[in-house]
Formats: structure tokens, C-alpha cells, sequence
């Protein structure tokens, strides 16, 4: 079996420990750069193939609300990774969460052409700084199979980066917007996205179900990042041996869940 790669964990947390009445979690890489390289540092350490930059909500519509420019922001976040993972083996990753908007026809929600620009805008920042390039790209937290694969084209159109995709499924094994796991690999598999898989939402016991199903329905590597619990990495185990070939946490998981984690897979795959 083919040891799994190891991903980060949670941020937010993190630094809304650190930065008490942080509006939103993108902002700490422009007022508290400290406090964020800290975190990435952190997951470095506890063993983490690919440590993802602080920019899950970095994009125009939280720019135009906070004021920021988004550009300098994801190059900031971008330096910051870079910097934490520079005397490791760790891979860097963009990291680009969902609009949170409704995809539709309404101009109030977001339409198509309108997300296919936020996410276009959002690589061109990423790859505008050679040096700041990051190894892979991570779409993640995502809830519309359509709002999926719109970021999916607008970062493919611009870079060969490595894509990785993931959805929210609730223990339901349907998103917030009733997206099912067989739909959302089916709309994936012609594409080259180098993994799919299934991020926050569940705690990992409460997550096999939904793996199962998403694993029938694959070809493509598989990539399992649930929530945290008090048995979060002893919980992971079964997944390594469904197949799982990118484990890491989201919400409410530790750098101590993931160098936990790390141990179990060295375990499982020794
Ligand atoms: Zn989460």
C-alpha cells in the first residue's frame, strides 16, 4: 500500500486565539503575519507533506468587504508558507474555499461568468510572483458541484498546478446544497484534478459511508479531511485502509491531531 500524504490541519482557530475579533481568517496574513507563519510552522513540524497557505477566504467579494487587495493578500499568504516550509520536504498549496454565495441567474447571488472571474482572479494573484508559485492547488469546503468545477476550469485555464478537490458532505452523505458524493465524482472524473475527496462537515467516525461511496464511484486518489474529535487520529486509521491517499484535518484539528495522524500512517504503511 502506498504510504498516504499528509495534510495540514485547522488555522482558523488557531488564530482567533491569537488575534481576538479577527473578522476573517484571510486579514491575520496582513496584521499578524507572526501568528500565521506559527501555524504553518506548527503543521511543518508535526510531519505534513503539504502545508496550505492562509487564503480559504481570500477573494474579491471578501476584498471589496474588508478592504484589502487581494492580490498583495495572497502573495503575503503565499511568501508566509513558503517561508515556513522552506527547510522541509513540505510542498506548499493554494488554498481556495467556496464564494458562499448561491450560484444562479439572480445578480444578487453570484452567477456563473461572475464566479469563473473571482476564481480566475484569485490564480492569476497566486501565480504572479514566480517565486511564489505554489506546488499544488487545493479547491476545498465546496458545496456546489457547479461552483466546484467553475473553480476547478478557471484555475486549469491558467496552470498545470496539481489540482485537489473537495466537497462538504454532512453525515446525510449530501452537502448543504444536497450535492451526493456519486455526482460530484462523476462530474470530476474526465477532468485531470490530480484528487477528490471530502473536507469539514463530519467528524472522521462519522465519514466511512460517505468514503465507500465516493471511493465506488472514483478512479481518482481520494482525499479524506474531516473535522476534529477526541478520537480524530485513531479514528483515520479505517480510511487508510479503505484507500484514503490524502488525510489531514479541518475544522477544530490541532498540529497534535496531525503529528498523531502522522504516526498512524507511518503505522499502517511502515
Ligand atoms: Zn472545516
Amino acid at each position: 500500500m502506498e504510504r498516504a500524504k499528509l495534510l495540514d490541519g485547522s488555522t482558523g482557530a488557531f488564530l482567533l486565539s491569537k488575534v481576538p475579533g479577527l473578522k476573517s481568517t484571510e486579514l491575520a496574513n496582513l496584521t499578524n503575519p507572526g501568528a500565521v507563519s506559527e501555524i504553518h510552522r506548527a503543521y511543518v513540524a508535526s510531519g505534513c507533506n503539504v502545508v496550505s497557505a492562509n487564503t480559504f477566504s481570500a477573494n474579491a467579494l471578501n476584498a471589496a468587504k474588508y478592504g484589502y487587495d487581494l492580490a498583495q493578500l495572497i502573495q503575503t499568504a503565499l511568501s508566509l508558507v513558503k517561508e515556513a516550509a522552506a527547510d522541509s520536504d513540505a510542498l506548499t498549496a493554494l488554498d481556495i474555499g467556496a464564494t458562499g454565495k448561491v450560484l444562479g441567474d439572480d445578480p444578487d447571488e453570484l452567477t456563473p461568468e461572475r464566479a469563473y472571474e473571482i476564481y480566475s482572479e484569485i490564480i492569476d494573484a497566486a501565480l504572479s510572483v514566480p517565486e511564489n508559485v505554489p506546488d499544488w492547488v487545493w479547491i476545498e469546503t465546496m458545496s456546489s458541484i457547479e461552483e466546484a468545477f467553475i473553480a476547478f476550469t478557471a484555475v486549469r485555464a491558467k496552470c498545470k498546478l496539481p489540482i485537489l478537490v473537495t466537497m462538504s458532505f454532512a453525515e446525510s452523505g449530501r452537502t448543504m446544497y444536497g450535492a451526493a458524493p456519486e455526482d460530484f465524482a462523476a462530474k470530476f472524473e474526465a477532468t485531470d484534478a490530480a484528487a477528490i475527496g471530502m473536507n469539514c462537515f463530519v467528524t472522521p467516525d462519522k465519514g466511512y459511508a460517505i468514503f465507500e461511496r465516493l471511493k465506488a464511484s472514483s478512479t481518482k486518489p481520494l482525499v479524506v479531511q474531516p473535522n476534529g474529535s477526541a478520537t480524530f487520529a485513531a479514528d483515520m486509521r479505517r480510511y487508510l485502509t479503505l484507500g484514503a491517499s490524502y488525510v489531514g484535518g479541518c475544522c477544530g484539528t490541532t498540529p497534535e491531531d496531525i503529528a498523531a495522524l502522522r504516526k498512524v500512517i507511518n503505522d499502517t504503511t511502515s
